[in-house]
């Protein structure tokens, strides 16, 4: 059994809040949202960060479920912003990459 987190949650050991599934990538929703949409859209596959990525298809997969789910959020029309974290000053707190969809209120920029 993996000791990652975010292994656990796609592989179902570990509830969540799933809004999208397929054969390569998880997606679910933020557990301390900090919008109306937050979700969170990960690969199956254990990268523990986004310079850690070696076949780049993963990126355009994770950004085509994206663009699918602010759709289905209804935010495409009114806005989103896409977050990866990278590292101690970014606040990264989960070692496996994971991209947050934020949507459904004004996003303040630049971020703190
Ligand atoms: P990071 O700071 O690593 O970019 O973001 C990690 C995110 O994962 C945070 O927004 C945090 O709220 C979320 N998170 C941490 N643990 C869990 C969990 O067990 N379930 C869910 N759904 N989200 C989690
Ligand atoms: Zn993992």
């Amino acid at each position: 059994m993996s000791e990652c987190l975010f292994c656990r949650i796609a592989a179902k050991e570990i509830p969540s809040s799933m809004v999208y599934e397929d054969e390569k990538i998880f997606a679910f929703n933020d557990i301390n949202p900090q919008a109306p949409v937050h979700i969170l859209v990960i690969p199956k596959e254990h990268i523990p960060s986004i310079t850690d990525v070696k076949d780049l298809s993963v990126v355009g997969e994770l950004y085509n479920v994206i663009n699918k789910l602010a759709e289905a959020k209804g935010v495409k029309a009114t806005g989103f912003r896409v977050i990866v974290n990278h590292g101690k000053d970014s606040g990264q707190a989960v070692p496996h990459l994971h991209f947050h969809l934020l949507g459904g209120r004004h996003l303040h920029w630049p971020p703190g």
